[in-house]
């Protein structure tokens, strides 16, 4: 669903790539055989070759689909799932793949402008070096995929107030049951402590669920969400690429050592009919991210802020694009701020069009 949701938003904002796999006979989005294993050892496929595995035979369920970066394991039939990465200064291309069971369709989305997956990159002035890539939209048209420009430092200056700005983007999916989840904290940075983690860990999660903002928006009816104490079980991301694991009924939000700029990932998973089936997180164990900010503070990121955001993409908020620094969904967090605690407007509509208010 998210890449129909994200084909939707995606075509105003960057679609670079939609490899759609029909597989002449279902058989592919079988869930993996023998035969099939045999194919599993050749290991992860990079997206433009996804074809040619199929032709060959294997199932491409339960196979790692990668673009070089960010990966994802293709679901079973009727689900689909969606990952994200990072590229140098804050650009990240994601991948949403969906198994229709006649379809493997695979799409890969520049993140800065929205969609796909969902990361939170540091926004600091070093990171502002300009790089845009021409690609090609499913339209024709070429455009520029900015990484965190120089110019959202001016715009956040001239930047609209978080209550005034409007904007958001949602990923076309939605929990309708509430969301039970844990907490992992055995990975988590060496300055945390284990209450204040998951303290503040339920804290985002009534953040963004509940609505939380100074714009004088009322309360949120999204799902309950119930915290089901601490757990040992890693959460179904490789933090390496990082990867999208196989879907499963547990939801886990843990700690790892992220790669390159990122400070929070999350994978979701979805059925055929949009609904959430599953979210997991893991937030970077580095010294980046502080749950008390230090006075004074620099370089410095707001973990319960950036927890809130991720939280977003697990409810089906997708990124705002650049220039909005005041919203909590953007895809760059601004350090030494607990702003992303309160929703700006756009983040409240978001959630509000997917889940109502009092
Ligand atoms: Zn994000």
């Amino acid at each position: 669903m998210t890449s129909r949701g994200l084909l939707a938003s995606a075509a105003s904002l960057t679609l670079v790539g939609l490899v759609v796999v029909t597989t002449s006979a279902p058989a592919s989005a079988r869930p993996a055989t023998s035969r099939a294993d045999r194919c599993l050892e050749r290991g992860p496929i990079v997206v433009r070759a996804a074809r040619t595995v199929v032709r060959s035979g294997c199932s491409l369920a339960g196979r790692v689909v990668t673009d070089g970066r960010v990966s994802v394991t293709v679901p079973p039939a009727g689900m689909g799932v969606a990952g994200d990465g990072v590229g140098r200064h804050g650009d990240a291309p994601g991948i949403t793949v969906t198994n229709t069971g006649t379809t493997i369709r695979v799409l890969r989305a520049g993140h800065a402008a929205g969609n796909g997956g969902w990361y939170l990159a540091p926004l600091t002035t070093t990171t502002a070096t300009t790089t845009t890539t021409a690609t090609t939209t499913t339209t024709g048209t070429s455009v520029a995929i900015g990484t965190v420009p120089e110019t959202t430092e001016s715009a956040q200056r001239g930047s609209t107030a978080a209550c005034q700005d409007s904007t958001y983007h949602l990923e076309h999916h939605r929990w309708v049951t509430a969301l039970r989840y844990h907490v992992n904290v055995r990975k988590m940075p060496q300055a945390f402590h284990k209450r204040t983690v998951i303290r503040q860990v339920k804290a985002a999660n009534a953040n963004m669920r509940l609505g939380r903002n100074t714009c004088g928006k009322p309360q949120l009816t999204t799902p309950a969400a119930h915290y089901l104490g601490r757990t040992r079980k890693a959460p179904n991301i490789k933090v390496g690429g990082p990867t999208c694991g196989d879907p499963n009924t547990t939801n886990v939000v843990g700690f790892g050592n992220l790669p390159g700029d990122l400070l929070g990932w999350t994978c979701y998973w979805y059925n055929g009919r949009g609904r959430m089936v599953g979210s997991d997180m893991v937030i970077d164990n580095g010294t980046a991210l502080a749950t008390h900010l230090p006075s004074p503070c620099s370089n410095t990121w707001d973990f319960e802020g950036t927890v809130t955001h991720e939280w977003g993409h697990a409810y089906g908020m997708a990124h705002t694009g650049p220039g909005h620094p005041n919203l909590t969904m953007q895809h760059v967090l601004k350090p030494c701020s607990t702003y992303a605690r309160t929703l700006g407007l756009g983040d409240w509509l978001g959630m509000n069009k997917m889940y109502g208010h009092h």
